[in-house]
C-alpha cells in the first residue's frame, strides 16, 4: 500500500480544466472560450509574425544554452522595465528599479508573494472580488493572508468604486493592494484616469503598497502606453510599487514562460538590496529564468523595426477581439431585445463578463458544447465571426 494513500483527489483547476473538457468533447460544434489565449479568426493559435523573425535572428547568432543569471537576461530586464515606465523614464535613469525575470506572469506573482511574505510580515494582501482564480492559491500558498475588496457591480454591469473605496480605507496601513494595471480579468471593467487618482491618493493616505498584475499591456486598447497608465501614473506620483508583468498574451509567448517582478522603489540603494533579496528567493525557487522566451522579448523590444511591427500585430489582435465583441452584443440585441447588452462593448480585453449564472454556464457547456468558466466568463479570444450566431444562440437559449 502507497503511503500516499491518504492524499485526497485535487480539484481540476477552474480555468485550465476547461481546457481538458473541451479537449475530451466530441461536438463537432465545440467551443472553448475558457482560456484567455488568442486565436486567428480560424480559431487557431497564433504565432506572431515578430516572433518568428525573431526566432530567426536568435537561431542565426547561434548562442549557446549556459545558465542565466539569476536575475535574468541583461537585454530582456531593459525591455520589460522600458515597456512598463517608458524609455527613459527617470526611475530607470535614477537606478531605482528592481527587476528580476521570472516564469511569466504567475511566476512573478508568486516571486512577489514570497517577498511579501518574508520582508512585509503579517500584511495581509487585498485582491478584488471578483479576480484571475490564481490570485488567491499564488498568496495563500506562500502563507500571505488575502482578502477581497469590492470590486464588480452586478447591477451596473461596472466598477462598485464606492465599495471598492469604503474596503481599501478600511484596510490596515501597510496592507498590499492587488491592481490589474489593465483589463482587469475577469470583468474587463477598468477604472477611469479619474478614479485611478483617486486610488492613488487612497494609498498614500493610507500608506498601502500597490501590487499591479500587468498581464494584458497592449490588449485593452492595443496601445502599450495608455495600457500602462495606471502603473505610470503611481510611479508619477512618488509611490513605491510592485509589478508582475508577462508576455503571455501580448507577445503570445503563453508556454515560453516571459515575464518579470519590477518594484520600482524610492532609492538606488534600496532596489540594490531589494534586488539581492528577490534573487535569494527566486534562487530557491528554480534558480534560474528560462532563456529562449527572454531573448525573443529583449529582440522584439530592443529592435525599432521589430517593435514597430509588435505593435502593428497587436492593434490586429485587440482589433479582431473588438469586432467580434461588437458582433455578439448585435446578435444578442436581434435575438434577445428586452435585454441590455450594451456591457459588452463597454467591457475590455480579452474577456467578457457575460453574468451567466453557474446553472446557466452548465447549460451552455452540457446543451451547446460552449465551454467557458463557472463565474460565467467567456474569452472572446477564442470567438470567431462564423460562430457569433451560434454562441448568441446558447447564451440566449440559457438566460430565458
Ligand atoms: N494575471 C492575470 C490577471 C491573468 O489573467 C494571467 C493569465 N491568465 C496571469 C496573471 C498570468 O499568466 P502567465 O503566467 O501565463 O503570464
Amino acid at each position: 500500500m502507497s503511503r500516499f494513500t491518504e492524499v485526497a483527489q485535487a480539484p481540476p483547476d477552474p480555468i485550465l480544466g476547461v481546457s481538458e473538457a473541451f479537449r475530451a468533447s466530441t461536438s463537432p460544434s465545440k467551443l472553448n472560450l475558457g482560456v484567455g489565449a488568442y486565436r486567428d479568426e480560424d480559431l487557431k493559435p497564433v504565432v506572431l509574425s515578430v516572433v518568428k523573425k525573431a526566432e530567426g535572428k536568435i537561431f542565426n547568432r547561434n548562442e549557446n544554452k549556459e545558465y542565466l543569471s539569476i536575475e535574468g537576461l541583461e537585454g530582456f530586464r531593459k525591455a520589460t522595465v522600458d515597456l512598463l515606465l517608458g524609455a527613459g523614464h527617470p526611475a530607470i535613469k535614477e537606478g531605482r528599479v528592481a527587476v528580476i525575470q521570472s516564469l511569466s506572469g504567475t511566476g512573478s506573482l508568486r516571486v512577489g508573494a514570497a517577498f511579501l511574505a518574508r520582508f512585509q510580515k503579517g500584511a495581509a494582501v487585498y485582491i478584488s472580488n471578483p479576480t484571475w482564480g490564481n490570485h488567491r492559491n499564488i498568496f495563500g500558498d506562500e502563507n500571505v493572508e488575502w482578502k477581497y475588496y469590492r470590486y464588480f457591480d452586478a447591477d451596473t454591469v461596472g466598477l462598485d468604486f464606492k465599495g471598492m473605496m469604503e474596503d481599501l480605507k478600511a484596510a490596515p496601513p501597510g496592507s498590499v493592494v492587488l491592481l490589474h494595471g489593465c483589463a482587469h480579468n475577469p470583468t474587463g471593467v477598468d477604472p477611469t484616469p479619474e478614479q485611478w487618482n483617486a486610488i492613488a491618493d487612497l494609498c498614500q493616505e493610507r500608506n498601502l503598497l500597490p501590487f499591479f498584475d500587468v498581464a494584458y499591456q497592449g490588449f485593452a486598447t492595443g496601445d502599450l502606453d495608455k495600457d500602462a497608465f495606471a502603473p505610470r501614473l503611481f510611479v508619477d506620483r512618488g509611490l513605491e510599487i510592485m509589478v508582475s508583468q508577462s508576455y503571455s498574451k501580448n507577445l503570445g509567448l503563453y508556454g515560453e514562460r516571459v515575464g518579470a517582478l519590477c518594484m520600482v522603489l524610492k532609492d538606488k540603494e534600496t532596489a540594490t538590496r531589494v534586488l539581492s533579496q528577490l534573487k535569494r528567493l527566486a534562487r530557491a525557487l528554480y534558480s534560474n529564468p528560462p532563456t529562449h522566451g527572454a531573448r525573443i522579448a529583449a529582440e522584439v523590444v530592443n529592435d525599432k523595426e521589430l517593435f514597430d511591427e509588435w505593435k502593428a500585430e497587436m492593434r490586429g489582435m485587440a482589433g479582431r477581439i473588438e469586432r467580434v465583441r461588437g458582433e455578439l452584443q448585435r446578435a444578442l440585441e436581434r435575438k434577445y431585445p428586452d435585454k441590455d447588452w450594451s456591457f459588452i462593448t463597454r467591457q475590455i480585453g480579452m474577456f467578457s463578463f457575460t453574468g451567466l449564472t453557474p446553472a446557466q454556464v452548465d447549460n451552455m457547456t452540457n446543451k451547446h458544447s460552449v465551454y467557458m468558466t463557472r463565474d460565467g466568463r467567456i474569452s472572446l479570444a477564442g470567438l470567431n465571426s462564423a460562430k457569433v450566431e451560434y454562441l448568441a444562440d446558447a447564451i440566449v437559449d440559457s438566460v430565458r
